[in-house]
Order: C-alpha cells, then structure tokens, then sequence
C-alpha cells in the first residue's frame, strides 16, 4: 500500500493545514446540520478526497464520539475498507457523460442500504460534461433526505457556476513546508527510519505544498533506511545548484555541521569538490550583486580554497578550512546567535535592503546603540530573530512595510493573521522588532485578501492595532 493512503487522515484531528474547514465542518457535524452537497476545491494532494471520506464516515458512523468519526464500529470499518456500498466514489474524468449523471440521479433515489445516509463522492467535478452537470443540478439543490454530495476539483472555475451556488464551498491551501516536513518525521517515525532533518527539509520543499507528493518522493528514499541530503538529490535528480543552496544556507545559519556534512557527503560521492567550489562561489557572487555584503569575506575564503582544490592534500580539506573561516565557531557566539533562518530562498536574487556588511546581530546592536538615528529595517533579519518556525514560516509569506517605527504586517488571509496575532506571537513579533529597529516600535496587522469561505464578519483591509 503506498505511504499516502496508508496514512491518510483518519479522523479531523490528523487533517493537517486545513484547520478552516475543519472546525466549520466539525461543527456541522456537532449541530447536525451537515450541508446535502459540499464543494472541495485546491490543488492535488491537499486532502479534498481524504476529507469526503472523513465526512462520509462521520455522517454515517454508528458511534460518532466529539464530532469525530469512531472508525471501528462496522459502518466505519466497512467505509474504510472501502466496501460500504452507500458510500458512492466517482472519478467524473472517466464517469462524465450525461449518461452517467442521469444513471446517478435515478440511483440516489433509492434508500441506502447498510448506512443512514448515501454519500457521493464526485472527484475531478470538473471533468463532467455540461449535459451531465444539468442533469445533476436539480438533485443537487435538493437532495433527498438521505443524501449528501461531496464534489472535489482542482480545477474550481471549470464548476458551472449555478452547481457552485448550491454547495458549501471549501478551499483547502498548500501546506507548509514546515508542516509538510512535520508530517514527513511522523511517517518516518512510524515506519521506523531516522533520515537527516535537512534531507527531509528538502522533500517538504519538492512537494511544493502537497501532502500527496511528499509521501511518494518519500517513498523512493524510504527503502535506502536513514537517508541523507545527497540521498535525497541522487534519487530525485537534484542539480548541483540545489546542493549549493543547502551548503548556503547551512553557512549563513551559522550551522558548521551541516555544511561540513555536507562536504564529507559530496566527498563520499565521488563529486568533484572544485566543481562543486566553482558552482559556490557563482553563488556568492550572486549573493554580493544583491547587496548580501556579508559573504564579502566567504568570496575570499572560498577562492583560496579553489586554488587549493586544484592540488589538494586531503581533498576535502581546503573546502572545511573555508567553512571554519567563514563561521566563527567560539560556543559563546554560537549560544547567543539568534535562532538561525535559511532566508534565501533562491540562491541568485534575494530580497534585501541591507547596505551593510553586517550580520542580523551586529545590525541590531549598531542600530539600538545609535539612538535618534532613523532605524534600518531589514525583513531577512527580522525573520532572522524569530524564533518559533511557524511563525517565522507565517511572517515570510506576510507582507512587511516599515516606515516611522511602525511594522505594517499583512498577512495573506484572514486564517494567517489569526494565527500571527496569537499572544504569544505578538509578544514574540514585537519584541524581534524591538531588536531589530531599537527604540519603541509599533506593529499594526492586517489582511490582504479575504476568501469568501474565509470570511468570519472581518471586512477587507481591516487593520487592527495591536501594540
Ligand atoms: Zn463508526
């Protein structure tokens, strides 16, 4: 059985990235007032098909506990194994003609036969033709009484709009990479494997969102046992610019280990280490063009290395003397070092106004030190200095504009500011800005884009002062 279905979502509690509609649907449940037809819509691999099913066992299981499906009295374990007949799953890519709709609506008429309720499950909605989709639009708005719909595209503009108009609409997001590396360490606990946090940092950023991808690539490693980085870019294909980006980040975190690892991987390989230089120092050229002054040095360390690499005693050894000069390593500045952040994305264009050759650190302290002097703001170095992963990952998607000792952070909807503006975020925000900027800053949130199945009573653009 592949990864994904093996450990899919059973109950709402373990359907992650998608808490909006979880409490929407949960409370449904609570009140009994499941909706007759529901729309999922998102990208593949958000969880839509593993939502229905939730919702299809938890409208019929005998034994419902705290909104939550029980999973083990024989309507749920039926509907697990997949062999509930009253739960009715269509691929609407090979099932929709106009046939095939006219055939459903004469068969949603009769009563289930094990369950209370029928449930159908429509994946790929969006694939019916439009005969077949006015075929469905009368059942749709009124279902009998023991039916439910659950419709799931990734394609929600291809749904008419008058079958939209008769549905609870919900729009599952791409998760996280942190959530997605989250879910990777639990599957691997599970399955009993230790690989390296970094290499499974880099699965979560292939998955680019989807919980679905992330377990299949898993899958291709997961037979090598506790796999590493290099693992992880051998079987995927992974260029060398990748490899360059771990080891970038690795440096600039502060983080030594990694980036020695890394050599010693590169090394073990069979890579070609003055290949592997060059590449780097294309790198930090990029980095200096972008105004990132503080790989000045590094470019300097790392040529010596090159010319050391040509005719090398110990062949990794010009790389790792590098890397120590690049990273002071004395345990009081790396005790008091800020929690460290890969805050470039890409290795060649990076977003900074940084005009010093200063770190996040030295930044800080320059600037509170001089007061009266307007303060510089630097987002790379405020995400630097926070330190909870999720809200880092949050702010990084946020919007910053900083102007008069006041930090504007617009989040992208209003489920993102929520969670920004938790207590123990703000404080957390605000004491980063007070680091960063010195003096008494402010912090103002607000929400750039409201989705409708979003919107809880909040108007567009709505700001509130928090500080
Ligand atoms: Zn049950």
């Amino acid at each position: 059985m592949s990864l994904y279905r093996k450990y899919r979502p059973q109950t709402f509690a373990s359907l992650l990235g998608q808490d909006h509609l979880r409490e929407v649907i949960q409370n449904a449940v609570r009140q009994d007032k499941v909706s007759h037809a529901y729309l999922f819509t998102g990208p593949r691999g958000t969880g839509k098909t593993s939502t229905a099913r939730l919702l299809a066992r938890v409208i019929n299981c005998t034994q419902v506990k705290q909104a939550e499906p029980c999973n083990s009295c024989e309507i749920c374990r039926e509907a697990l194994g997949e062999s509930l007949t009253d739960v009715i799953e269509i691929d609407a890519a090979s099932h929709g003609l106009v046939e095939d709709a006219r055939d459903l609506v004469e068969r949603a008429k009769f009563l289930p036969i094990r369950a209370r309720k029928k449930v159908y499950i429509i994946d790929e909605v969006h694939m019916l033709s439009k005969s077949a989709f006015n075929a469905l639009l009368k059942i749709i708005e009124e279902p009998p009484y023991h039916v439910h719909f659950i419709l799931a595209t990734t394609e929600a503009h291809k749904v008419l709009d008058t079958i939209r108009s008769r549905c609870q609409h919900f729009d599952f997001h791409l998760a996280s990479d942190d959530l997605i590396q989250m879910n990777l360490e639990t599957v691997c606990e599970r399955e009993g494997i230790h690989p390296q946090s970094d290499s499974l940092r880099l699965l979560a950023e292939q998955a680019r969102g989807s919980f679905r991808d992330a377990l299949s690539l898993l899958e291709q490693l997961i037979g090598i046992g506790d796999f590493t980085v290099v693992d992880v870019q051998q079987t995927l294909g992974l260029s060398q610019e990748l490899v360059v980006r771990q080891f970038f980040d690795a440096l600039l975190r502060g983080d030594h280990a990694s980036a020695l690892t890394l050599i010693q991987e590169l090394h073990d390989q069979g890579s070609d280490l003055y290949q592997f230089c060059q590449a780097f120092l294309g790198c930090l050229r990029g980095q200096l063009l972008q105004g990132v002054f503080v790989v000045l040095p590094w470019i300097d360390h790392f040529y010596h290395a090159l010319d050391q690499l040509r005719d090398p005693i110990i062949a990794r050894l010009p790389l790792e003397l590098a890397v120590m000069k690049c990273i002071p390593s004395t345990p009081a500045q790396v005790t008091h070092s800020p929690t460290p952040v890969a805050v470039m994305k890409e290795c060649a264009p990076v977003r900074t106004v940084a005009h010093e050759p200063v770190s996040a650190v030295e930044k800080t302290k320059s600037v509170s030190q001089q007061s009266g002097e307007v303060a510089v703001f630097n987002p790379d170095s405020f995400l630097s200095l926070i330190q909870h992963v999720s809200l880092r990952s949050l702010i990084k998607h946020a919007d910053l504009n900083f102007s008069e000792q006041e930090l504007k952070i617009t989040a992208r909807n209003q489920f993102e500011m929520d969670k920004i503006r938790s207590k123990d975020n703000l404080s957390q925000l605000h004491e980063a800005l007070k680091r960063l900027v010195g003096g008494e800053p402010t912090l103002s949130l607000e929400v750039a884009d409201l989705a409708p199945a979003q919107a809880k009573g909040v108007s567009s653009g709505d700001i509130s002062s928090v500080f």
